[in-house]
């Protein structure tokens, strides 16, 4: 968040947005699953600008040995920032927002992942953020919830993420760069499909009315963004397995 150009106008008069979009409505969101032949489970996942690469390993035995536990699988999640992602190269390697990041989503998974089921192991979900506009957090966890199915993670269900913001003093649903960067507030936020929420944070300012309707807001977004993924992971799974033509 910083100063913005004094001519710079975020939301017209008539109430639309930069990209043309209302303050309701989120970004083109596209996913492709099982991209990785060699993960477990993997998606790829276009929102606006974003693109996001999730590989998830496991349950497998967890090294070091003394990261095991005795009674559930480590869930481990690695959030990395391509060094192109982004318009100044990004320092490789991690970062305190990077490190962040992991932690925050690595808990925003652990009420739905059933890990008492894999004694010892890791479950180990890799992202890789290649190309980044303003919400790759939400992004990644849209894809890791998605790449954990694939990889047949018991999970109680889907983890859905989108955030909100204050632009021009409006509160408006998944922040692109421009209103990430030149607006009053960011509030990314995950929840369950029961609509309990696993993340919150918040960055600048916001009243409460303000956080209650951007609340509002989110699981509108985050309910669109279930129907999405319910609709890939259906397409992949409900496909009927052809049974082999009966020898004449
Ligand atoms: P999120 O991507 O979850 O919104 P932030 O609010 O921290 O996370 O970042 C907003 C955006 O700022 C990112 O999506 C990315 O476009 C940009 N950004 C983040 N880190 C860097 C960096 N190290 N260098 C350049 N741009 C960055």
């Amino acid at each position: 968040m910083s100063n913005k150009p004094e001519n710079l106008i975020l939301i017209t008069d008539d109430g639309l947005r930069l990209d043309g979009r209302c303050a309701d409505e989120i970004r083109p969101m596209k996913i492709e699953i099982g991209v990785l032949s060699r993960a477990d489970g993997s998606c790829y996942l276009e929102w606006g600008r974003n693109k996001i690469l999730v590989g998830v390993f496991g349950p497998r035995e967890a090294h070091p040995r003394r990261s095991q536990r005795a009674d559930s699988a480590v869930i481990r999640y690695k959030y990395n920032m391509a060094s192109f992602s982004v318009e100044d190269r990004a320092r490789p390697g991690p970062s305190r927002r990077s490190i962040e990041i992991s932690k925050v989503s690595r808990e925003a998974f652990e009420p739905v992942i059933l890990a008492e089921l894999y004694p010892k192991t890791a479950i180990d979900i890799f992202v890789e953020v290649l190309q980044a506009d303003a919400g790759t957090r939400t992004a990644a966890i849209n894809a890791s919830s998605i790449a954990l199915a694939d990889a047949g993670i018991p999970m109680k269900g889907l983890i859905t993420s989108c955030a909100f913001g204050k632009v021009d003093g409006q509160i408006v649903l998944d922040l692109n760069k421009e209103e990430d960067n030149y607006g009053e507030a960011d509030f990314p936020v995950a929840m369950t499909q029961d609509g309990e929420i696993t993340l919150i944070q918040m960055d600048g300012h916001l009243t409460p009315e303000e956080i209650k309707k951007g609340l509002e807001l989110v699981k509108k977004g985050c309910k669109e963004i279930l129907a999405l993924q319910q609709a890939v992971l259906r397409k992949k799974f409900e496909t009927p397995v052809e049974e082999p033509a009966a020898e004449a």
